[in-house]
């Protein structure tokens, strides 16, 4: 068979269960922004959405991971696609009751019992029909022709693996300084966003094979402004102070200075120009949107307790992965005492940006 996807893959999940660090409840900046976004959502599946004269309709959502997050959108597609319906049913164009087949995506170690605990009554009564799908959304996880709309929401700035330059001691763009891609080197941006921009094209061109003609891909996440750097907006400053602080525990020995020079977060803020290119550069849909979206958090200060809090239940695994399990919660208290003693000075760092992009699946 070809296009396999390897068995093993770097899998850093969100904090599973519903415990008081858990995704479940440590998420409200990822369901704000989602919330910023589903009037426009719906009003683009309305407008845009083709009559596909069919009673299943095939629903993914891409990097779902636990919680109300992704069952809210959902919805809001379902609820939406019905309107449709009765819209065109008013015409006499169908009058059958649609069914609707959810396939929520993740990679395999994210919690998908807790998330199927937390189903909402509907699926239960087989009004909508769920199902979970592990694996990387780099490959193609569906067959062809087979999905009518995709959604993913706060994932593409996750990288399957950090480059492999900024990890090489010999390379222009090892990263020895920093554990992300900062901006402020030009061989370690390079090297990043060599990666995203593979990686990205391999996501579109997975949802290219998947998407029936007429399909729509529905995306929300985060990049930069042009010309602004990561360094500078308040992500970028909360990544150099989990750095500082694996610096403080190398020199008290908890961890070693080898172990944190070869950490790099697998993560990557594109410039919006960058987005925009590569989305371009795949023909085989119409962008019919792609535009910035403010995020009703941008303006007001976050607490440190709330920065921690992300934190902690987003970056746990990533951390984990590279320096074992008797790193990470040290690591994550260090960081949260040092929020406490200095707290980002929002005034001080310049935007980062939320984006939609919604496109549609060209004929073939
Ligand atoms: N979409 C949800 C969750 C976002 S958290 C929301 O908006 O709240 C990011 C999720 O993306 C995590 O669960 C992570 O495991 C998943 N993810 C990251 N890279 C992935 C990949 N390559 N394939 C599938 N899921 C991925």
């Amino acid at each position: 068979m070809a296009n396999r996807m390897p068995t093993s893959i770097h899998s850093y999940p969100m904090i599973g269960g519903d415990g008081p660090h858990s995704y479940i409840r440590n998420s409200s900046y990822q369901k704000a922004a989602i919330e910023s976004v589903r009037t426009k959502t719906r009003e683009a599946i309305l407008a845009k959405t083709p009559n596909f004269d069919l009673n299943i309709y095939k629903i993914a959502d891409f990097g779902c991971s636990v919680g109300s997050n992704t069952l809210d959108v959902v919805q809001n597609i379902i609820e939406t696609l019905k309107l449709k319906r009765q819209q065109e049913e008013n015409k006499g164009d169908n009058n059958e009751h649609p069914e609707f087949h959810v396939f929520f995506n993740d990679k395999p170690d994210n919690d998908f019992n807790t998330l199927f605990k937390t189903l909402p009554q509907y699926y239960l009564d087989r009004e909508v029909f769920a199902c979970g799908v592990p694996g990387s959304f780099y490959h193609q996880l569906f067959s062809r022709n087979s999905l009518h709309i995709g959604h993913t929401s706060n994932t593409l700035h996750w990288l399957s693996t950090t480059p492999e330059d900024v990890c090489n001691q010999n390379s222009q763009a090892w990263n020895k300084n920093s554990i992300h891609c900062t901006n402020l080197v030009n061989e370690v941006t390079q090297a990043y966003k060599k990666l995203f921009e593979k990686e990205i094209g391999a996501f579109i061109e997975a949802r290219t094979q998947e998407l029936v003609s007429g399909g729509l891909m529905i995306i929300l996440g985060w990049c930069l402004p042009d010309g602004v750097k990561m360094i500078r907006t308040w992500k970028g400053v909360v990544f150099d102070m989990i750095e500082d602080c694996l610096i403080h525990m190398a020199k008290s020995g908890i961890t070693s200075v080898e172990k944190v020079e070869s950490f790099n977060l697998p993560i990557y803020f594109p410039q919006f120009n960058e987005l925009k290119e590569v989305m371009e550069k795949n023909g085989c849909f119409t962008i019919e949107i792609m535009e910035e979206v403010k995020h009703p958090m941008e303006d007001m200060p976050l607490s440190n307790d709330f920065i921690a809090s992300i934190f902690r239940t987003t970056m746990h695994g990533v951390i984990e992965e590279h320096f074992g399990d008797g790193v990470v919660d040290e690591l994550l208290d260090r960081f949260a005492k040092e929020l406490t003693k200095h707290p980002i000075d929002f005034k001080d760092c310049q935007k980062d940006m939320q984006y939609f992009i919604f496109l549609k699946r060209k004929t073939d």
